[in-house]
């Protein structure tokens, strides 16, 4: 599914896992200023498994994960795949959901037992205007401080009867978030090294991601990353990458999703990295066959070493 790859160094590229779509951004890698990382399965597994959860008063655990897996019964997210096994392991089955929806960046809805139910994280809640409870805050920051992702559960109720609101417990109903779930990634080995070996080039590194700003920050810490740009929607991802670029930088940009072909696009250099989707092999200007981000490093210095000896 690889259109129009131009080889240059033909072999030598091919070698090292690396098909070339222009061959300006392998001559440009060489001079690269900045290379923006997406974070989930780049830099880290992006294989989440549920480690912990919580839920508002009088909530059951299994209720809660029973009703997030029947949300998330159609989506490919790792987040998804994560909420479904943790309720294959609790022996939970998902009520039946219908009218599957994906919210770009934020999440994903569905339709259970006539309620209109979400799961999904920070920009999420604030599409919905949803609020969060004291305990499940607290929840939320431990959890973000571990570099754990968090996403919510939350549920619109039926327009509550006047009977109801009498009681004064109706308008609260209303997209109602009912738990958290805390999700760990790890980090991969390889990134520490890439990181690395970038700053010995002189290179700096950033991070992009649409998760939450704590983990996004424990992450960077981690891998001693320059510059992070957290809680970013796909429609503003692309606007990252000119940040840096205004600020005069030759600016590589690294992803693999449908979420990251704009940004792709937008980089002097694409790089898009693994199976990748369609798209995004298509925004990019060089894939990097294998998995693997210590291939963005070789890419830099085959473009260095093929380039100077041209000169
Ligand atoms: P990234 O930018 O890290 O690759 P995505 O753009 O895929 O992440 O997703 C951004 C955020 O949207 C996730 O961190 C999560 O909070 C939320 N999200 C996306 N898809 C889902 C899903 N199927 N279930 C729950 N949350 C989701
Ligand atoms: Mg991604």
């Amino acid at each position: 599914a690889i259109p129009l790859v131009v080889a240059i160094n033909t072999s030598l590229a091919a070698r090292n896992g690396m098909l070339v779509r222009d061959r300006i951004a392998m001559e440009d890698a060489r001079n690269l200023d900045a290379i923006i990382f997406d974070k989930t399965g780049t830099l880290t597994e992006g294989e989440h498994g549920v480690v912990d959860m919580a839920t508002v008063n009088g909530v059951d655990e299994d209720d809660a994960l029973r009703l997030a897996a029947a949300v998330e019964s159609d989506s490919e997210h790792m987040i998804a795949r994560a909420i479904r096994e943790a309720a294959d392991e609790r022996d939970l089955s998902a009520p039946d959901a219908t009218a599957f929806e994906a919210i770009k960046g934020r999440g994903v809805r569905a339709k259970v037992d006539g309620n209109e139910v979400y799961v999904g994280g920070p920009n999420l809640l604030t599409q919905l205007d949803s609020e969060i409870p004291d305990h499940l805050q607290r929840f939320a920051d431990e959890a973000g401080q571990n570099a754990q992702t968090v996403v919510y559960l939350v549920r619109e109720g039926e327009r509550s009867e006047p009977s109801d609101r009498a009681s004064g417990e109706a308008a609260s109903r209303d997209g109602e978030l009912i738990a958290a779930f805390a999700m760990a990634d790890v980090i991969r080995e390889e990134s520490y090294r890439v990181v690395n070996a970038l700053h010995n080039l002189g290179i700096e590194v950033a991070m992009l991601t649409g998760d939450s700003q704590d983990v996004a920050d424990a992450v960077a810490s981690e891998l001693g990353i320059d510059t992070v740009f957290a809680e970013v929607l796909p429609e503003d991802k692309d606007k990252k990458v000119q940040e840096l670029q205004n600020q005069g930088k030759l600016v590589g940009m690294v992803g693999d999703g449908v979420n990251d072909a704009p940004a792709l696009a937008r980089a002097d250099v694409g790089i898009a990295i693994g199976s990748g989707t369609d798209v995004a092999v298509q925004s990019a200007d060089i894939i990097l066959v294998q998995n693997n981000p210590l291939d963005v490093v070789r890419l830099v210095t085959l473009s260095k070493a093929s380039y100077r000896k041209m000169q």
